[in-house]
């Protein structure tokens, strides 16, 4: 392992004990913080009959009301365009952005300055260091700057640290892996699935992306990073290490991984993250699977307590290889509880179908899982594209009735494959939709 580097020691060293400490005297601030100025807290909590002088231990905060992104949307039809949910007047906002909308209507977020110059700079140190980036590296950012954050605030911050930025909005797929090389860029973001595409576009015009200088790739947006075949996939691509990096619009950015590799850091001393069971909403183990429910302690401007992330992580409160001691979530992202299906009486997780399909180089990248309708009789169908169009028949046959016995054993379903042309599914350059739901 390379030499770790901390963006702040202390901090991100400290004992649990004084961590909680510490997340407790933040969470009570942030309370009567949003108390006071947010009229939708506000109501909350006196619905609730709580009040932030209540908060006496960690445990305490499990009487808090917990914050769902539909009462965000709800509020802001309400009272368009903000809604009463923010703390500060409109007026201090310096940056907006709005969620993606993959499950609804967009939510808007505004960050006065203190959150995009301070905190958001602060959240993405403990990224760039937990990454190694050194100011003499060059970032690339292959992105279409648009309302949604992503990588905005990843190269706001970096460039207030001294880091060099080549942007690359506005650029097709090839001619952003030309200004890679050209450019000399030594760390490339992006989402895992475009991060992927982006060696088809170097494959067509003749370039290889681990000729580049990149040597570090940071992924967000998916699970990907922490999907261990699409990881090593993407490590081979680029000849160089693929970190993980976790954040949403509402909350955030809120976790990335260190060069252990080994789980992706929750930023302990500006969240205070919990792992609970989504049907009780009570505490699990430290190890098992649960939703991952998060509060601000720091931001100012749209500060989220208890918000359901609906992602499912697993906790490791295990001090890190690297000597962190915030925690990790081993495997990063599970998967959203949204995503995960039940099939013949199975929890499936997309991920999981993901790290089976990209250990087979017979495949490309791209996938699509079909649920068909419950009742309906029909398998679980998985459509693929063969890596390259002149693949022999035979060889391609041979992948597949491999993929369906790995599938079986490892799923305990039988999948239907239905190959389809190369290029034939769509790509994607922000969050991929891969699962369809018939109806
Ligand atoms: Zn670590």
């Amino acid at each position: 392992m390379e030499e770790v580097t901390y963006w702040n020691k202390e901090m991100e060293t400290l004992p649990r004990e004084k961590l909680e400490a510490l997340q407790l005297e933040r969470f009570r601030e942030r309370m009567q913080y949003v108390y006071e100025r947010s009229p939708m807290y506000r109501r909350k909590y006196d619905e609730a009959g709580i009040k932030p002088s209540d908060i006496q231990s960690l445990d305490d905060i499990q009487n808090v009301p917990f914050t769902v992104k539909e009462e965000l949307r709800e509020s802001q039809s309400k009272k368009p365009p903000w809604g009463d949910f923010p703390c500060i007047p409109p007026e201090e906002g310096v940056r907006v952005f709005q969620t993606t909308g993959t499950t609804g209507i967009p939510v808007k977020v505004l960050l006065n300055k203190a959150d995009w110059y301070k905190h958001f700079y602060e959240q993405f140190m403990h990224f760039m260091y937990g990454y190694g980036i050194k100011t003499s590296d060059i970032l690339f950012v292959p992105f279409g700057y648009s309302l949604y954050i992503a990588w905005w605030g990843f190269q706001a911050a970096l460039e207030q640290a001294g880091v060099m930025i080549v942007p690359g909005g506005a650029q097709s797929s090839k001619d952003r892996v030309r200004n890679v090389f050209d450019w000399g860029a030594t760390v490339v973001c992006g989402t895992p699935t475009y991060l992927l595409y982006l060696g088809e576009a170097a494959k067509e015009i003749g370039r290889s992306l681990a000729d580049s200088s990149v040597r570090v790739v940071v992924a967000a947006g998916e699970p990907g990073a922490n999907v261990p075949s699409t990881k090593r996939a993407i490590e081979a691509l680029w000849g160089a290490k693929c970190y993980d990096d976790i954040g949403s619009t509402e909350i955030s950015n809120f976790g990335f991984e260190c060069i252990a590799q080994k789980g992706t850091h929750v930023i302990e001393t500006m969240f205070y993250p919990e792992c609970l069971d989504p049907d009780t909403l009570k505490p699990v183990p430290d190890g098992e699977v649960g939703e991952l429910v998060l509060s601000n302690l720091c931001t100012e401007s749209v500060p989220l307590l208890r918000y359901r992330m609906k992602d499912l992580v697993r906790f490791n409160k295990e001090i890190c290889d690297c000597g962190r001691t915030f925690l990790r979530l081993d495997g990063g992202i599970l998967g959203r509880s949204d995503d995960m299906f039940q099939f013949a009486g199975v929890n499936i997780f997309p991920s999981a179908i993901e790290n089976l399909i990209r250990e087979v180089a017979e495949f490309s990248n791209e996938y699509q899982i079909v649920v068909p309708k419950m009742g309906s009789g029909k398998h679980l169908k998985i459509r693929i594209e063969p890596d390259t169009a002149d693949m022999a028949q035979g060889r391609l046959k041979k992948a597949v009735d491999k993929f369906v016995e790995t599938f079986k054993y490892r799923i305990t379903v039988t999948p239907d494959v239905e190959i389809v042309e190369v290029g034939a599914l769509p790509r994607f350059e922000l969050k991929a939709k891969r699962l369809i739901r018939e109806e």
